[in-house]
């Protein structure tokens, strides 16, 4: 007779994960998920806030998740009554403020039938803590950013009390555990005192704090200053746990390629070892038209290969037409003329959106120009390839600071009094980065962190031991 199977089979204990919407939040959350389900059997749900249907990229991503995670897509919140010019960190709050009744809905289901015992959200996702608290769930947040930034996050008060100027003005900043950086590098919610997103940065230190731990995405051997300044535990500055568990980074999946992966994918085969540079600006980075034509002219002087992801200029619509286009939305209409057929051979361009995990796992990549995203930083970091960083907006500045000045694992262009980086400045860094003899230090640099990420997340390593210690912890409170 075959043995009867236990009716009463424990259940795993079960997290909730709460991503704010964007790319740069979902996959590292989504990675962090796979992680719990795999190294320590917890089962997970992913709650998804919207404001309107998800890319089709995030669409295919969630349908090839393993088993033990599953996905659930709140119903779009409303942005109606918003002013146009609402910034993009207000709009993501506020999606997770207008979906807290549809998310009280869900925990209260999953909490009648399986053991929940955390609700981790994002860096944007504080107001749901109170949510957690109702069901008597403990709250967490996974900070999908640096050391810096959020030893910046709980430093911000001091410095608000201390300081009458504008930080912009500061010619160092002294973050704890941090080196010093310039005013204007801060992240752009602390430029100015007077506006509403500093007061609710400031708001969100104390939100922060509301969390039993702050899981980060970086590692000891990557921030040790930073991360040593945050596990510090004064009374006056009560910071909750810190649980440095990174790279938590999407790993390269094959789980959809399109015609034009595909391509990409083909084109970087044909190329030789390390020969070419990637460019791209994370998942909505864009250029203004003449930065743009400024950046083509310029790969072309360097004569270096390229895979370059390009997406339509930010001032199209303002100013009409350029090269005889009228408002369109091709991005490849928005390059110099004659450009793609003079670098045919050398360079691939791919209009918004390509497969970055493979890209830069790929061997023929040597560089990587970017926004200095976090999730694409510690990509490139895992492959060992240097950077050329190049900021947009948010916290990426200080990003281009730390990867620059503190880690030396990338170059920065020149930017001139307009703003803009100049075609000869744009070849002079290119080249320099692919085969100069800085290039050569940061590459040497970029691979000692690549050495340094895989050893923590070993069996001994720090990020591997700071996960299980979080995964006791949790389970622990099943019990
Ligand atoms: N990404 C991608 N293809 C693209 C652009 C971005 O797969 O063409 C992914 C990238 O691998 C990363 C994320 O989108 O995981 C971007 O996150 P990051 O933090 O670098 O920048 P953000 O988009 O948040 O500014």
């Amino acid at each position: 007779m075959a043995e009867t199977q236990s009716l009463t089979k424990p259940q795993n204990p079960h997290i909730v994960i709460l991503p704010t919407p964007g790319t740069g939040h979902l996959n590292p959350l989504v990675e962090f998920a796979k992680r719990l389900v795999l190294q320590h059997y917890f089962s997970v749900s992913l709650i998804l806030p919207t404001d309107g249907p998800i890319p089709e990229s995030q669409n295919t991503f969630l349908n090839t998740l393993p088993s033990g995670i599953d996905y659930l897509l709140l119903p779009p919140v409303n942005f109606v009554d918003l002013p146009p010019e609402v910034n993009i960190v207000t709009r993501i709050c506020l999606t997770i403020t207008r979906s807290l009744a549809s998310l009280r809905e869900v925990l209260k289901s999953l909490v009648e039938s399986k053991k929940v015992v955390a609700l981790v959200v994002d860096l944007f996702g504080t107001d749901a803590f109170d949510v957690a608290n109702e069901f008597k769930i403990s709250p967490y947040m996974f900070y999908t950013s640096t050391a810096m930034m959020l030893s910046l996050a709980f430093y911000l008060p001091e410095l608000d009390k201390t300081v009458s100027c504008e930080f912009k003005d500061l010619p160092a900043v002294h973050i704890p555990g941090c080196i010093p950086i310039h005013g204007k590098d801060l992240p752009d919610p602390v430029h100015d005192r007077k506006n509403e997103a500093y007061k609710w940065a400031l708001h969100q230190t104390n939100r922060k704090k509301m969390a039993e731990g702050i899981i980060l995405n970086s590692f000891k051997d990557l921030e040790p200053g930073a991360i040593k300044a945050l596990q510090g535990k004064e009374p006056s500055n009560y910071k909750p746990t810190i649980y440095p568990v990174g790279p938590v980074v999407l790993m390269n999946t094959s789980s959809k390629v399109d015609d034009e992966s595909s391509q990409c994918l083909k084109w970087l085969d044909e190329q030789p070892r390390g020969s070419a540079l990637y460019i791209s600006l994370g998942s909505g980075g864009t250029l203004s038209h003449e930065q743009l034509t400024e950046l083509a002219i310029g790969l072309e002087m360097s004569e270096q290969r390229f895979l370059w992801v390009i997406r339509c200029p930010n001032d199209r619509i303002a100013s009409g037409t350029y090269f005889n286009v009228q408002n369109s939305s091709n991005p490849l209409d928005f390059l110099p003329n004659g450009f793609l057929e003079r670098t045919k051979g050398l360079g691939l361009v791919l209009p918004n959106w390509a497969p970055q995990a493979q890209i830069l796992s790929h061997g023929s990549i040597g560089g990587f120009w970017t926004h200095c995203g976090w999730n694409s930083t510690l990509e490139s970091m895992i492959h060992g390839v240097p950077l050329i960083a190049w900021p947009l907006y948010a916290e990426q500045r200080l990003n281009a600071v730390l990867l620059n000045e503190g880690l030396k694992v990338a170059l920065r262009p020149k930017i001139g009094d307009n703003g803009i980086a100049g075609r000869l400045e744009i070849a002079e860094v290119v080249k320099e980065l692919m085969g100069g003899e800085e290039g050569r230090e940061v590459r040497r640099k970029m691979r000692e962190l690549q050495d340094a990420a895989a050893m923590v997340l070993n069996e001994d390593g720090s990020s591997t031991k700071a996960l299980a210690e979080l995964a006791s912890k949790w389970k622990e409170v099943s019990h």
